[in-house]
């Protein structure tokens, strides 16, 4: 409760309220000195970022020398065109769980800010016409209070001037945790999923390039159950971009 006061003034008074409760470095949870600081000064200049070749479907690093896609694009098609994150899961497992279970919506704009990056890294200029978060189901919703995908895709197309729909895909379907289920089951659990709003306006999705927003992509599952319906009313094409990626290793666990 604290922290949503605190974030509805920071937003009101700015600069003055980041002095009375500074914000936080969304790395490393530390206070950050100097309003307008997103990453303090030591983790900005380290934060792990994915370096190196990368998978050309879902930018997941690559460790095999002559390959250009992962291991599971190689096995599985996938109903979206491609995607990418800036973060491997492991090494942002902790700033994570602050953002969705801390209380720590604020970090949606740093993690936004290096988002942009990967989203101008991998994306033509011009190319997404509207980006679309991961919808949470109602229920948890409540209980979170927040959906932390929207409020990423919310600070990514601002930075990026990119139109947001927040209310466009809703989750039907409130699944069991997906990290303990095999690819298949994950597949099958997600199917139908997910809807389009039928309150919204269909000309909304059609002929459009759209991007979904997440926090963790793990197999494409939950990207490819929510582009199943925008692919259906008739969106151009479904891209992705994630905070993070799992790596096969971590899906094995
Ligand atoms: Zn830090
Ligand atoms: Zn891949």
């Amino acid at each position: 409760m604290k922290t949503d006061v605190i974030q509805v003034f920071r937003k009101g008074f700015g600069n003055c309220v980041e002095l009375l409760f500074p914000r936080r470095c969304a790395f490393c949870d530390r206070p950050v000195k100097l309003p307008g600081i997103l990453f303090c000064p030591d983790c900005e200049k380290a934060l792990p970022k994915i370096r190196g070749a990368r998978c050309e479907k879902c930018g997941r690093p690559l460790f095999g020398k002559e390959e250009t896609r992962c291991p599971d694009c190689r096995r599985l098609p996938h109903l979206f065109s491609r995607g990418s994150a800036p973060f491997v899961y492991r090494d942002m497992q902790m700033p994570i769980y602050r953002f969705k279970y801390g209380g720590r919506a604020e970090y949606a704009e740093a993690f936004a800010s290096v988002m942009e990056e990967e989203l101008r890294r991998t994306f033509l200029p011009g190319e997404t016409d509207l980006i679309v978060p991961v919808p949470l189901h109602e229920r948890r919703l409540q209980s979170r209070g927040y959906n932390q995908a929207a409020l990423l895709a919310i600070e990514l197309g601002k930075r990026c001037h990119i139109p947001v729909e927040t209310d466009l895909l809703i989750r039907k379907k409130d699944t069991a945790p997906l990290k303990d289920q095999t690819p298949a089951e994950r597949r099958k659990n997600l199917s139908d999923a997910f809807c389009i709003n039928r309150l919204s306006h269909k000309n909304k999705v059609q002929f459009k390039n759209i991007l979904l927003v997440d926090d963790i992509f793990t197999t494409g599952a939950t990207i490819d159950a929510c582009a199943a319906p925008l692919l259906f009313a008739g969106a151009s094409k479904v891209c992705f971009l994630s905070l993070s990626v799992s790596t096969e290793d971590e899906e094995k666990r």
